[in-house]
């Protein structure tokens, strides 16, 4: 079984997205900017005035529909984000945006985001809400819009503004996930640009415990890369604790993988070996009587028994893991194009 290919319903195209010519889709699309925002008051502000410089810039030059807008989700944040949304709203009708009930976290939050703008857009980019994520990459993203790709993951060129706690633990998250044969774009956060095509599939992903950046690594379709520069946030505070980023790491390689589950049985199966082995001295040394009386038929049972347990736990844990990638429902295959 392997628990990062594709399981359950085929994906659907779109259906009640008024479409645009499919040439117009390309060259002209409705691009929506899809911002997660946690208490981001102190730089929301800033976020907005240079993401709406670069959607009109990118308007007048033709190179997006003029129903593109930036699309900001306040996932229950309990400062001013909010309203300061309301208000840049009022203003700049450009800036839409959509508030969650509580903290959702940010995979959540970015979801909520790319499936609310689903049957509005021909392509979306999603991004941080502090301008860690350098928008200028953002003529790069439809560039490889254009020349046709599907996914565009902006990759990180230099690290030298993150701090090395930071990069500590997002080279740890990344050995993590490929030793355990989980596939991720190596240094590549949650910016990145995906076509309306890319989207409905996104939606036929049921899970629950969402880990998006192995989600697109594990559709296929045709993917670029941009490198874009990491600036230091533009004001206020990460929102990643260590705790935060071990759990997302946890749901990366558990949504992903079976490898641990396989680590058991394999685990058991050596133990298993081992104490064969080590039941025959035993019982070599209870023939020649050179141990103490009582001895060999206690160690032998512990050993033995001690293996086939684990053996059999590794066992009922492939079934959990075909049981596991059972509930996920994910789609069994992926279609990319059809010939009619
Ligand atoms: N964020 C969110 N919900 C959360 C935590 C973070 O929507 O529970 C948003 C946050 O506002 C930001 C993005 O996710 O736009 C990334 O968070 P942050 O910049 O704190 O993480 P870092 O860049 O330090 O990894
Ligand atoms: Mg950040």
């Amino acid at each position: 079984m392997k628990a990062h290919e594709s399981h359950g319903a085929a994906s659907v195209t779109a259906n009640d997205r008024e479409p645009l010519a499919p040439d117009l889709a390309r060259s002209r699309p409705r691009l929506a900017i899809v911002v997660p925002c946690f208490n981001e008051e102190l730089v929301i502000s800033e976020t907005v005035g240079r993401l709406l410089e670069v959607l009109r810039d990118l308007r007048e030059q033709g190179q997006i529909a003029s129903e593109s807008f930036l699309f900001f989700i306040d996932d229950g944040s309990i400062d001013q984000t909010w309203n300061l949304l309301r208000d840049l709203n009022k203003s700049n009708p450009e800036v839409k945006g959509l508030k969650l009930a509580r903290n959702f976290g940010h995979q959540n939050a970015v979801l909520a985001g790319l499936l609310t703008v689903r049957h509005r857009a021909d392509c979306v980019i999603s991004m941080d809400a502090d301008l860690q994520h350098d928008p200028q990459a953002i003529y790069s993203f439809l560039d490889k819009y254009r020349q046709g790709a599907d996914i565009v993951y902006g990759v990180r060129r230099d690290a030298g503004n993150v701090p090395l706690s930071k990069k500590i633990g997002s080279s740890m998250f990344y050995w993590l996930m490929t030793s355990m044969g989980a596939k991720v774009v190596k240094d590549h956060p949650d910016y990145r640009l995906i076509s309306a095509k890319v989207l409905d599939t996104l939606a036929d992903y049921k899970e629950v415990n969402v880990f998006l950046r192995g989600i697109f690594a594990n559709m296929g379709f045709r993917s670029e890369v941009v490198y874009f520069d990491v600036h230091d946030r533009a004001a206020g505070t990460t929102h990643y604790s260590w705790r935060k980023m071990i759990g997302l790491a946890l749901d990366g390689v558990t949504s992903f993988s079976v490898v641990p589950l396989r680590i058991i049985a394999i685990g058991g199966v050596l133990i298993t070996l081992g104490a064969l082995a080590v039941a025959v001295f035993i019982v070599f040394s209870a023939l020649r009587g050179d141990v103490v009386p009582g001895w060999a038929s206690t160690v032998l049972p512990i050993y033995v028994l001690g293996g086939i347990q684990i053996m059999t736990i590794g066992l009922v844990a492939e079934y959990i893991g075909k049981i596991y990638s059972e509930v996920k429902q994910r789609p069994r295959f992926i279609s990319d194009q059809e010939l009619s």
